[in-house]
């Protein structure tokens, strides 16, 4: 007997609302205004005057089941059953009766959970899948950004930035990630490595030879067999040919670094989007805590801790000091890699007596 086919389930995003808590359905639109009455907690207040507090813990973003699991347990026995999640990873409890709160947070804290993340603290970092889901990455995002809010709880859990801190951490040099006030990227620094006997077998030869920015990359013949070569006066290191031909080998323990870009900003609240600039390069990628990247992500924020005034973001302080008095409070040399001379960059390229960052 021939069986029914079933209904497909439609995929796509589900409507929000159904999974709003009721207070914030009802006053959808109709916010007046929030206050932060302490780090991690955030009180809207509606023009109808119902209020709701949302109290925020910080998550690893790749979760487990039994994570997700006691996240759940706590939101449905100290909160109200409602969540969601920020972008950068953060899960959020919302309730409507301010005698939860501070129970609610007790409950996160006893589990292991760190409760903060708002104004003017470091938000959590948001970071790329690196190796647990990604087949071109040079380098751990997940580990990397482990080992560095360990070091930097104490600016998560509390307000002492002069803004907030986005920072980012991603593991290749062309696909995801983002801008951040700080990012720590992955730099590779040499061509690709080609793995002969591989390449016919593997890569569709005019795809790879069409991903090259700078078109670096060429069909060759080599021992009999198609293959590619790489000009490696023009090439940039960038790896763009690495995820659709693997035998471009460019990724390696010693030549994938970390490299960290500063003053990134998307928002166009108060000035235009900012892009981030490269103030780090050549960091050893060095697992399983990273303590150089991490020792350079510390001294950048201790300065601007120090130097920036009030409200001011990572690019408003910059653009205040000037890049020559970042490297100097900061300490990081300044070398001839800060200067943009990338030869596909033809509208920045140095052509004058300036220097560009
Ligand atoms: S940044 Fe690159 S390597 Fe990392 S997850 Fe995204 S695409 Fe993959
Ligand atoms: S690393 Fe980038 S620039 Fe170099 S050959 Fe590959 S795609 Fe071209």
């Amino acid at each position: 007997m021939a069986h029914e086919m079933r209904t497909p389930i439609e995929s796509g995003c589900p409507d929000g609302f159904q999974y709003m808590h009721p207070v914030m359905r009802k006053n959808y639109g109709q916010w007046a205004y929030h206050e932060d009455p302490q780090p991690g907690v955030l009180v809207h207040t509606a023009h109808s005057g119902d209020k709701i507090w949302t109290v925020r813990a910080g998550t690893q973003r790749i979760l487990d089941v039994f994570t997700l699991r006691t996240l759940c347990d706590i939101g449905d026995k100290y909160g109200e059953g409602y969540v969601h999640f920020t972008i950068r990873s953060n899960i959020e409890y919302q309730v409507a009766d301010e005698a939860k709160v501070e129970p609610l947070i007790k409950a996160l804290r006893d589990a292991g959970f760190i409760v903060g993340g708002t104004r003017n603290s470091v938000a959590m970092m948001s970071h790329t899948q690196g190796w647990l889901h990604c087949d071109i990455p040079g380098t751990d995002a997940s580990g990397v950004v482990k080992s560095m809010m360990d070091e930097l709880i104490g600016e998560f859990t509390n307000w002492n930035m002069p803004n907030r801190v986005h920072l980012t951490t991603s593991c290749c040099q062309i696909n995801c990630g983002g801008q951040g006030d700080i990012a720590i990227n992955v730099q590779h620094t040499k061509p690709p490595k080609i793995n002969h006997d591989l390449v016919s077998n593997i890569c569709e030869r005019p795809s790879v030879v069409a991903r090259c920015p700078v078109a670096a990359i060429r069909p060759a013949l080599v021992n009999g067999k198609p293959s590619l070569e790489v000009d490696e006066k023009k090439c940039i290191c960038c790896g763009a040919c690495f995820p659709p031909c693997p035998p471009m080998q460019i990724n390696d323990a010693e030549h994938s670094k970390l490299s960290i870009w500063v003053g990134g900003n998307h928002s166009n609240a108060r000035g235009k989007p900012t892009f981030q600039k490269l103030v780090a390069s050549g960091i050893p990628n060095n697992p399983p805590r990273w303590p150089e990247a991490t020792a350079v992500v510390k001294k950048i924020l201790k300065t601007y801790k120090e130097d920036a005034k009030d409200w001011e973001r990572m690019n408003d302080w910059i653009e205040r000091i000037g890049w020559p008095r970042f490297f100097e409070k900061t300490g990081l040399p300044f070398t001839k890699y800060h200067i943009d001379n990338w030869r596909g960059a033809r509208a920045s390229l140095n052509a004058s007596t300036h220097i560009r960052f």
